[in-house]
């Protein structure tokens, strides 16, 4: 199945031909469509298998069919993943499939310096990756609030309950009012997992690959 049958727009099908996608990988043609109608999903996959697109393309074609100003210290999407190596190839690939847009992406994790991520933040972003830990701290200095977020990604969450971030979730979930929609992704299910799973997707579709 090709990506302009999924209804993504020219700018977005341009993109996606110059990165040498034709057709959907199994993970995209069972997530897209039920992601594109606002579930949220409960997705068993492993990396290498597409589900960064999976993922980031239905909100990339929500966020350019519902334009909106961007506000100061706000996000429309946060994506969350484990390691900061995670996090910048999430947003490059976002900014590759988005480069005919004037969608904004930004990725903050820490090691770097937290002064220019301020300053992204400040402007407001469409789309924001970070890893929980400097996403918190950025939270705690009242440069990032969640209140009115869109859409929300879990990406490796079985990594980043591994790496111990489980009370850092929840101080993220917390600051979040409205139920985005929101995407878990993850390579195995313990126990933790699905009560972290239970808490915060709501009537997801289940999808594994
Ligand atoms: P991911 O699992 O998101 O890390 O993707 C694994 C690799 O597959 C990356 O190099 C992607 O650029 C590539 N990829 C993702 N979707 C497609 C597709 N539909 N066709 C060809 N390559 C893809």
């Amino acid at each position: 199945m090709s990506f302009a049958a999924q209804n993504f727009s020219q700018d977005i099908v341009r993109a996606l031909t110059e990165c040498g996608y034709e057709k959907l990988t199994p993970i995209q043609q069972q997530a897209i469509p039920h992601a594109r109608r606002g579930n949220d999903i409960l997705a068993n996959a492993q990396t290498g298998t597409g589900k960064t697109a999976a993922f980031s393309l239905p909100i990339i074609q929500q966020i350019l069919d519902t334009p909106k100003s961007r506000s100061r210290c706000h996000a429309r999407a946060l994506i969350l993943a484990p390691t900061r190596e995670l996090v910048a190839q999430i947003a490059k690939n976002i900014q590759d499939y988005s480069k005919y847009t004037d969608l904004k992406v930004a990725a903050i994790y820490g090691g770097t310096k937290m002064s220019s991520q301020e300053r992204v933040l400040e402007q407001g972003v469409d789309i924001l990756v970070a890893t929980p830990g400097r996403l918190i701290e950025h939270m705690e200095l009242k440069n990032l609030f969640l209140a009115n977020l869109e859409f929300l990604v879990f990406d490796e969450a079985d990594r980043m309950l591994d790496m111990g971030f489980v009370s850092a979730i929840r101080t993220i979930m917390a600051d979040i009012r409205n139920h985005p929609q929101t995407m878990l992704f993850s390579a195995t299910f313990s126990s933790q997992m699905n009560v972290l799973a239970g808490d915060i997707l709501r009537k997801p579709k289940r999808i594994s690959v």
